[in-house]
């Protein structure tokens, strides 16, 4: 007896040819899904504001780099010098009308991984007020390391955290070019 109807049915997926159509389908799904992450990912970081991390008079910084980004992170304390002492940096950094957010206090590796209390993180708070004539609303930690304590300090004092995810979306340059990826990398994708 021939049962034409239950050839289908009963075949399905077992044929070899028929598995590797699948596969290949699966294959080409996640490669499809993975080069629009990548390309969303690649407008995202293309059109958002651009960042540039470790503003301090005691690090060289170009111009050209500070002039195309959008949000400056300054550090007010690095090599324990408060960027107060150089009025004349202040204004220089005032006067190319970026947004300013605090990068840290001194910057020593991975600072905000340490727990700090209300007044060291007041001491940075108070320089950048004082260097600028406003209050940070955005904090950044150094190496963007930060512990949960510390989350919760920065959160009391109003300040908003970026971390990874900003990184991550955002062009962030570097005044040394000390960052995971180069400048120049960071300026293609
Ligand atoms: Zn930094």
């Amino acid at each position: 007896m021939d049962r034409p109807s239950a050839f289908g049915a009963d075949n399905l997926g077992s044929n070899p040819s028929e598995a590797i159509l699948q596969m290949n389908k699966l294959i080409l799904t996640i490669t499809l899904i993975i080069v629009s992450a990548l390309f969303t990912l690649l407008i995202t970081r293309a059109t958002s504001p651009r960042e540039i991390d470790d503003i301090s008079p005691e690090i060289p910084c170009e111009q050209e780099l500070m002039e195309k980004s959008d949000i400056l992170w300054v550090i007010p304390k690095f090599n324990n010098i408060p960027i107060t002492e150089n009025t004349e940096w202040c204004n220089k950094i005032l006067s190319l009308n970026k947004t300013l957010g605090l990068h840290g206090v001194r910057h020593t590796f991975e600072e905000f991984k340490i727990n700090r209390n209300e007044e060291y993180l007041n001491e940075g708070i108070s320089i950048f007020e004082e260097c600028f004539g406003e209050k940070p609303t955005m904090f950044k930690p150094p190496q963007l390391k930060i512990s949960k304590n510390n989350k919760e300090l920065i959160r009391n004092n109003n300040l908003k955290l970026k971390v990874i995810t900003n990184q991550v979306f955002h062009k962030v340059y570097h005044c040394q070019d000390t960052g995971r990826f180069s400048n120049k990398f960071i300026n293609r994708f």
